[in-house]
């Protein structure tokens, strides 16, 4: 592997002149959707098996100027086909666009002009319903409803005030199940559920900046008690630019704590395209010599080279193509995220536009079963000289030669600069190609519903919900229950605080951090082993935490009760005791455990001895790996230190 510009590992975001500006998307917890009276809620998987399906071809509306945006026209030669599933609970003739929409809820209205006051941003006098131009297939009617409620709010951070510029109401696409042979299928019960947008001016100029807008944003709209938790309920949405660099997007970041790590990654991806130009134009390649450059069918060079990916490509009848990239040799190689080089920019374009898979690049091989002999035919076929680079790619020829067009024309845009991309985060915080940026032009009016006017007495009911300043809640939650700021914090990004506050106030044996660490650290734990705590009902948990602090369970006897209850979907309350009889969970009482604790130490009674003062751990450890989930630590310590001081003593 060649790479002849590195780029540095930890980058001056202020010098690179880094400007972010976030669109928080947060569903709203209203008894019925935006635009219909069906209820916001997504249904089971059995459900949706069970539910009819619909099959729509992409319908691209023209704008008024009569232009069809770039990313449309992306779309439609994707020639996708969408599939949607409505189930009867959660979706109605409007979600399927055969009827008209209903009125606007204005629950909804009423929340969200809330949000907007505590964001200090101004209500609009009339909330105008506007149609955005959706392409992928994610609405049923191509476009979808959205309305500006209030403007030129602030947020304050430690870094310093950032702009609101926009609070938006609009309703929430359809769910995506699955895609496969150019198949999307999508759930309509997501799909009119209310969110609120807010877009914050480009005033963010690090990551730990924007996380903390992020979260602070995220907090106050928690504190409402009127939003939806969990997993999706909430997305960001980023906006990014480095001197130098286009405006980025980056759609859907669900996990607060990747924004940081996805907007160091992006800058530093900017950061290494503006090297590649300036290294491509100190080499003095031009646009054209990339785009004059034809596609070159090595099939059969490549016929006999044992690579298995050549092998089974041409059993099934493709071809293999390469193309020459002129003085390009090590570019390709550039690492601009961690795992991602040039190389894999151009393959994520070839994925996009054709459905390839993508390329291989001659700064990667030998590799792939490839030998330096065959690098080196490919290199004689294509004329290449030394400074040159290539790329193969395989596949059914009218795809590859589409393929190798459109490496052509990004390579040859590197020579210009950095293009204006949509992209994606991924899981591991770096980000990837997803389609061209549309255009201005996607908005026009929505003529089904008339202007709503704000009236003084929907900004009255908007005032009562407006929550008191994320701050003060923090130090009040610090100084009540003795919450760590940290853990106050995420207490109040949890969506728990309600449910938390009640069962400080009502456990005899959990301390209250005992309790947070459940909505925080425990619900991270549940998550990675497949059990959303958003889908356990509030009433449950609130008797899962209860039961077990009657009983004395301890914290790892309480979290193997609601992992118990998660995987058994239990969503009645009086079914928690029913398990524990069940599950053959018994309170151990004190005299029990003094037993135990007792026989640990006739059993180990050298050990102890020869301990001294310092037995406590040791003895601890072993009685409770004989006890751990019957019963409370703090419980047991206070006995091994009662029994450890009759010998010690006495
Ligand atoms: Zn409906």
């Amino acid at each position: 592997m060649k790479a002849a510009l590195k780029i540095p590992k930890s980058l001056d975001f202020q010098r690179l002149g880094l400007k972010v500006g976030l669109e928080i998307h947060q569903q709203l917890e209203t008894s019925r959707k935006l635009f219909c009276e069906c209820p916001p809620i997504t249904v089971s998987h059995e459900e949706l098996a069970k539910a009819p399906r619909i099959r729509r071809e992409l319908r691209v509306a023209k704008s008024e100027l009569g232009e069809i945006d770039v990313a449309a026209a992306f779309e439609v030669q994707r020639g996708r086909v969408f599939e949607y599933i409505a189930p009867p609970s959660a979706s109605c003739l409007v979600e399927l666009d055969e009827e008209p929409p209903h009125e606007m809820s204005r629950e909804a209205l009423v929340i969200g002009l809330a949000i907007a006051l505590a964001l200090h941003a101004k209500p609009v006098d009339e909330v105008h319903v506007m149609r955005k131009i959706v392409v992928d297939g994610s609405n049923t009617t191509g476009f979808q409803r959205t309305a500006i409620i209030a403007m030129n709010g602030y947020v304050d951070t430690s870094f310093g005030k950032v702009g609101i510029q926009t609070v938006t109401l609009e309703e929430d696409a359809a769910r995506k199940i699955e895609e496969h042979d150019n198949v999307v299928v999508y759930a309509l019960d997501r799909l009119g559920i209310p969110l609120v947008e807010i877009s914050t001016a480009p005033d963010i100029h690090s990551p730990e900046q924007a996380k903390e807008v992020a979260e602070t944003i995220g907090i106050l709209m928690r504190l409402t008690g009127k939003v939806k938790r969990g997993l999706g309920t909430i997305r960001q949405d980023i906006n990014l630019s480095i001197s130098g660099s286009p405006k980025i997007e980056i759609k859907g970041v669900q996990r607060l704590e990747l924004l940081p790590k996805v907007i160091a990654n992006e800058a530093r991806r900017l950061y290494g395209l503006l090297m590649i130009r300036d290294e491509l134009r100190r080499r003095n390649v031009k646009p054209n010599d990339v785009m004059s450059q034809k596609p070159v069918d090595v099939t059969d060079l490549l016929r006999d080279c044992g690579s298995r990916i050549v092998r089974s490509a041409l059993q099934r009848g493709e071809r293999v193509y390469a193309l020459k990239l002129p003085k390009f040799d090590g570019i390709l190689g550039i690492e601009l995220q961690e795992g991602r080089r040039f190389g894999t920019e151009l393959a994520d374009y070839v994925k996009q536009w054709t459905g390839l898979k993508g390329l291989i690049h001659s700064d990667e091989l030998p590799a792939y079963g490839i030998t330096e002999d065959y690098v080196q035919a490919i290199r004689d076929r294509l004329e290449m000289g030394n400074l040159d680079a290539f790329v193969i790619v395989i596949g059914p020829t009218n795809k590859v030669l589409r393929a190798l067009d459109i490496v052509k024309e990004r390579a040859a845009y590197a020579v210009i600069g950095i293009p204006k991309e949509t992209r994606a985060a991924n899981d591991d915080g770096t980000t990837r190609y997803m389609r061209p940026q549309p255009g201005a032009a996607r908005m026009y009016p929505e003529t089904d519903i008339p202007p709503i006017v704000v009236t003084d007495e929907l900004l009255n009911e908007a005032r009562k919900l407006v929550p008191p300043p994320p701050t003060e809640e923090l130090t009040k939650l610090v100084n009540t229950y003795g919450l760590s700021r940290d853990l106050a914090k995420q207490i109040l990004l949890s969506g728990y605080l309600r449910v938390f506050e009640d069962l400080a106030k009502e456990c005899r044996s959990f301390s209250p951090s005992m309790i947070a660490s459940v909505f925080t650290s425990v619900a991270g734990e549940l998550r990675k082993l497949g059990i959303e705590l958003s889908e356990i009902p509030d009433a449950v948990i609130r008797e899962v935490i209860l039961v077990a602090d009657s009983m004395n369970l301890g914290k790892d006897g309480l979290v193997a009760l609601l992992m118990e209850v998660g995987k058994r979907g239990v969503k009645i309350p009086e079914k928690v005791r029913e398990l524990v009889e069940a599950l053959g969970i018994k309170p151990l009482d004190l005299e029990s455990v003094r037993k135990e604790v007792e026989e640990v130490i006739n059993n180990h009674m050298n050990e102890i001895m020869a301990r001294g003062e310092r037995a406590f751990s040791f003895v601890m450890g072993k009685v409770m790996s004989r006890l751990r989930g019957r019963v409370d630590g703090k419980l047991v310590a206070k006995i091994v230190m009662e029994e450890l001081s009759k010998i010690f003593k006495g």
